[in-house]
């Protein structure tokens, strides 16, 4: 590994992006905030801003139900981002497409509606040691109510998952596989052709948690052949409340609905009721058309930049400050697998995580400190908690040099 990796040409023409960012010129505590916390929430574009304000202003009312002509607007301006977010992923229709609150929604969607009618007692659901909450607490909900066991898949001491333990715990009793694609504690990266393809070879469906993955890779769900993906929008540049489920349609097909209400009907009369298409049959209620054009605009913005690039960019960064961070005395990473995304979760001998969050945001400097959601994955590596930088194309050396200056402080002043 090479502390020069960055080139100053792409430091300088990603610097550029920054500008697109107004949140980025905020000071905090009088210093310049250096933002390193883009894996709970990164941060919007003025042209994301835009387009919500935009929708706002020009384009707002209920969709679907409505014969005005702003009523139709806000239809088009959210089934157009509906078809943005099929393009991104690559899915073969936009009733493939299922908006929701996030990551969160989506993953309790599957377990509610698709999981728990089919399992019963002896059925198993496999996950791995390093999945967020929201891919193990929706399961074991699912458990709790039919009978079936949650099965998890170890790893390694790298934060590696073990793919021959993985291979051997897939039994003729599992009936979906639900990992991570990106793990938000570890950074690291899932073997997920891997996955689909021994899960299919037993004809299990297979569900990736990509919220940690899609601000920073280019996902195809056909080339993936993966049967569900769920992301927010948030993590990618986007607005909170919005996020995707992706499904096959002959599953979605075969899926009753999970929430009752507005707009997921064709009919309602008591003595029957008949549901709306997909992707409409899981969208009831009034959807987040906001959020969902907001949505839009982040995904044309990334794509301008161009994903490939990002995730170029942001592995020299993730490099810069593994080797720079790796020289603090007292400082451990956690999580070393050898594919990561643009994160680094560490600890410091001597400075609890949240003293040193502390003493970081006093100098600008924001980080996530804690368990992440991920309470397994800090019991496996023995600590209450980590500090973790995660990282945005928008982010930099410079920057990167300040997180680890103010840790080398922390560590020479309390370590
Ligand atoms: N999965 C992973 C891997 C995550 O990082 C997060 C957010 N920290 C979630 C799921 C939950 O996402 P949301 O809160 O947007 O529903």
């Amino acid at each position: 590994m090479s502390a020069a990796v960055v080139s100053p040409s792409a430091d300088q023409e990603f610097a550029r992006y920054r500008a697109d960012f107004p949140i980025l010129a905020e000071r905090i505590h009088g210093k310049p905030l250096v933002y390193l916390d883009n894996g709970a929430s990164s941060q919007r574009p003025t042209a994301v801003l835009d387009a919500e304000r935009r929708y706002a202003e020009h384009l707002h009312a209920n969709v679907h139900r409505g014969v005005h002509t702003l009523s139709q607007r806000a239809t088009d301006a959210y089934e157009g981002a509906r078809e943005r977010v099929r393009v991104f992923l690559n899915a073969r229709t936009a009733r493939e497409i299922i908006f929701t609150r996030g990551t969160t929604e989506a993953i309790n969607l599957v377990a509610q509606s698709y999981a728990r009618p089919r399992l019963g007692p002896g059925d198993e659901i496999l996950i791995t040691w390093l999945e967020h909450h929201a891919n193990i607490v929706p399961w074991q909900m699912v458990a709790e109510a039919t009978g079936a066991r949650l099965v998890v898949a170890p790893i390694d001491r790298r934060g590696e998952l073990d793919l021959p333990a993985f291979t051997a715990l897939l039994s003729e009793r599992t009936r979906i596989v639900a990992t991570a694609h990106v793990s938000n504690a570890l950074g690291t990266v899932l073997p997920v052709r891997e996955i689909v393809a021994l899960a299919h070879a037993r004809n299990v469906p297979v569900l990736f948690d990509g919220a940690q993955a899609v601000p920073h890779l280019k996902v195809d769900v056909r080339a993936l052949d993966c049967d569900f993906y769920a992301f927010s929008g948030h993590k990618m540049y986007g607005p909170t409340g919005i996020g995707v489920l992706y499904g096959r349609e002959a599953i979605l097909e075969s899926m009753p609905p999970w929430q009752g209400g507005g707009d997921m009907i064709l009919t309602v009369s008591f003595s029957g009721t008949t549901y709306n298409a997909l992707p409409h049959k899981f969208e009831a209620g009034t959807p987040n058309m906001g959020g969902a054009v907001g949505l839009a605009a982040a995904i044309d913005y990334l794509d301008r930049i161009g994903l490939a690039r990002i995730a170029a960019f942001e592995h020299d960064l993730l490099e810069y400050a593994t080797e720079r961070l790796s020289a603090i005395d007292g400082l451990t990473i956690i999580g070393t697998a050898r594919a990561k995304a643009s994160l680094v979760s560490f600890t410091l001998a001597g400075v609890h995580p949240h003293d040193l969050g502390t003493i970081l945001d006093q100098e600008g400097i924001a980080i996530r400190t804690g368990h992440h959601c991920a309470m397994p994955v800090m019991e496996f590596f023995g600590v209450p908690a980590t500090a973790r930088a995660s990282f945005a194309f928008y982010n930099t050396r410079a920057e990167i040099d300040r997180l680890v200056e103010a840790v080398a402080a922390a560590r020479a002043l309390f370590g």
